[in-house]
């Protein structure tokens, strides 16, 4: 009847070694894993102290046969693998048969569980890896765990735990986003003082971001999904040392099956100053890979500034030969069979769904928008509000790492204001209430009359907010011949004239680049640059690029170069000022650049220099034709850089903070 086995030492041996229970944390994710592999539908969880004093995990999975139960406890027990092959198609979230008894050898342990077919279960206890009692009891299906005085025989250990808030706040964030990655399940997270997650089944991953997180958050987000067929790659490589017997043995390489993303990324307003709030989960484990972090800073590449991060909730699906588990004990490392596919995969998806969403930063949204280090897609202090069903209730600050080592910055004590909008009085009322008699000539009345609220009609507000058009923008003016003033049915919009012609010149040349059609001129006096030896290094490598993008220079004597031709649109007395800038650039760039990089770091730089700058008077015509040409961009909301381009005062924020609705 017993399903658990001990694996053979040639077995054992080939499974990252390591210690995996290093904080409460990390026994938190172990048992939480367990109950998902045993198929279970409800998981509730009930720590104290931080989970130094109790983890409590109960979940209405499998359960185990009193002899399983004790098979559990030993080392490199297991009912998930039984060979060494099966490493290479690894199906469940454990594998190493080692969490159990490391758990089990730190702390009291109670384990009662009782198997589905079984009349009646198993309690047994455990203190300090030595099994006390051993019990038949009648329980209920499932299993339920009780983890008292976590490193109580190992001070040294117990010393290093953070304060009991952090450790909170660490296994809140694990569990929050296991309950996202399973939204058909029940779960459950307490703690001595109240209920911080409860969230019962919903019908999908938009629906259980609702459940956790709010309207707000969801609307901060966009959803993606896209699909790969991996035929089309070319088949997965075995590793080499099973080529010859894959040849033999074609099972795996006839089924190449597919690779699928879903998920949500959020749009480029929302920008956080570390990499906390990029969850990514990879058949349904959480882990965190380079590889999917900069495949994602390359899909935000000239969207969002090079030094803040997305929001990222993203879940792969692939086939478990594809994804390499067994290469750190705490399985958040993997790695990939097809690394490249894996990556443009990515970055592609993800590319495309913020060029199809187009989204509109909202005025407020951008006064607040100066990157946060809040700690991640967790909600802030909310222990005001009522406990409602299916609501994340936190009673404190909840920092975001999952990774399961103390995170390199203290805890962020800054709740999170990820949905909550500055009030629109707060900005636009101030002005108003400081300089009264200014403004209006001392004739205001204190109090509001209300029968000066006259009705204005409900504009109908777009359908779809994301793609609201800019086409319909009509220029008021200018305000300090920097910024255009525009109206259309949506409210008042701010338009950044230097970057909104940046983006539109930034696209156009990389259109032409590649047409080989970039504009050049030719300058009437060759211009003479001195470069510095790094600038050099830089040049002889970039230059044919260069050529491409419009410039012809010559080498002038050992250290100048005499530029003859340059791209169309920059001042002669910008030119020098330019190369040197981009050279620089590129000199301080630690990693090798793909040519694609280089061609937008060279089309960036042309169109900051050759846009329109800022304390620059602007015709009617000129502005018109300015937003007309910014609204034929793939992504005019922001500049190749990373900054806003556009700003918007909505029709509702502007009536709000009126007091008219
Ligand atoms: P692993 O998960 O790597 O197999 P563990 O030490 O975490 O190793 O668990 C050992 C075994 O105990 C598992 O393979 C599984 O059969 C059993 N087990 C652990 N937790 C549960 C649970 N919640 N429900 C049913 N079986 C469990
Ligand atoms: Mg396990």
């Amino acid at each position: 009847m017993g399903r658990i086995h001990v694996l053979s030492e040639q077995v054992a041996n080939k499974i990252a070694a390591g210690e995996v229970v290093e904080r409460p944390a990390s026994v938190v994710k172990e048992l939480l894993e367990n109950s998902l592999d045993a198929g279970s539908t409800r998981i509730k969880i009930q720590i104290e102290a931080g989970g130094k004093k109790l983890i409590q995990i109960s979940d209405d999975g499998c359960g185990m046969v009193r002899d399983d139960a004790l098979l559990a406890f030993e080392r490199h027990a297991t009912s998930k693998i039984k060979n060494a092959e099966d490493l290479l198609n690894i199906a469940t979230l454990g594998f190493r048969g080692e969490a159990l008894p490391s758990i089990a050898s730190v702390s009291r342990l109670r384990l009662e569980t009782r198997a589905a077919d079984e009349d009646s279960g198993t309690i047994l206890e455990i203190a300090g890896g030595k099994i006390f009692r051993v019990e038949e009891a009648g329980l209920p299906t499932g299993t339920s765990i009780t983890i008292r005085d976590l490193f109580f025989n190992t001070p040294a250990r117990k010393k290093f735990l953070k304060a009991e808030s952090t450790e909170l706040s660490h296994i809140a964030s694990l569990v929050t986003h296991y309950a996202l990655a399973h939204p058909d399940k029940h779960f459950e997270l307490h703690s001595a003082t109240n209920a911080m997650l409860l969230a019962p089944p919903v019908a999908g991953y938009s629906d259980r971001v609702y459940q956790v997180f709010g309207k707000e958050t969801l609307d901060q987000l966009i959803s993606l999904a896209a699909e790969l067929p991996l035929a089309h790659v070319g088949l997965p490589q075995p590793p080499p040392w099973r080529r010859q017997q894959h040849d033999e043995d074609q099972q795996i390489s006839r089924e190449p099956g597919h690779l699928r993303l879903h998920g949500f990324v959020s749009k480029p307003e929302i920008q956080k100053l570390n990499r906390n709030s990029i969850y990514t989960f990879v058949n349904g484990r959480l882990i965190r890979d380079r590889l999917i972090q900069h495949a994602l800073t390359e899909a935000y590449r000239n969207i969002l500034p090079p030094t803040v991060f997305p929001v990222v909730l993203l879940f792969f699906e692939m086939p478990n030969a594809e994804v390499d588990v067994n290469v750190h004990p705490s399985k958040t490392e993997v790695r990939f069979r097809q690394q490249t596919v894996m990556h443009d995969f990515l970055r592609d998806s993800v590319r495309a769904a913020l060029m199809k969403a187009r989204p509109v930063p909202q005025f407020v949204t951008e006064i607040r928008a100066h990157p946060t280090a809040s700690p991640s897609l967790t909600p802030g202090a909310r222990a005001a509000d009522a406990v409602a069903p299916g609501r994340v209730l936190y009673g404190q600050t909840v920092p975001a790492d999952f990774s399961l080592q103390a995170p390199a910055q203290g805890v962020i004590n800054e709740p999170l204001h990820f949905a909550e909008a500055i009030s629109v009085e707060a900005n636009a009322a101030i002005p108003v209430a400081r300089f009264p008699r200014q403004t209006f000539g001392g004739a205001v009345p204190e109090s509001r009359h209300d029968s000066c609220t006259g009705h204005i009609p409900e504009q109908p507000e777009s359908l779809d907010e994301d793609n609201v058009s800019l086409s319909s923008l009509k220029p008021l003016g200018q305000l300090r011949q920097s910024f255009i003033l525009a109206v259309n049915h949506d409210g008042l919009w701010i338009i950044d004239q230097h970057v909104a012609h940046e983006r539109v010149l930034f696209e156009k040349i990389l259109r032409q680049r590649a047409e080989q059609q970039v504009e050049s001129q030719r300058l009437l006096m060759p211009i003479v640059i001195e470069l510095t030896p790094a600038q050099q290094v830089v040049f002889a490598e970039i230059s044919g690029e260069l050529e491409k993008n419009g410039f012809e220079a010559e080498p002038f004597g050992t250290r100048s170069l005499a530029i003859k031709l340059a791209p169309a649109g920059v001042e002669a007395g910008d030119i020098e000022n330019m190369l040197h800038e981009l050279l620089d650039q590129f000199a301080r760039e630690d990693q090798a650049l793909n040519l694609e990089q280089i061609r937008g770091r060279i089309a960036a730089s042309i169109a900051c220099h050759a846009a329109i700058k800022v304390n620059m008077p602007l015709e009617h015509n000129k502005m018109e034709w300015l937003l007309a040409e910014l609204a034929k961009t793939d992504c005019p909301m922001s500049c190749p850089h990373g900054r806003p381009v556009v700003l918007r005062y909505s029709m509702k924020d502007i009536q709000r903070a009126f007091k008219r609705i």
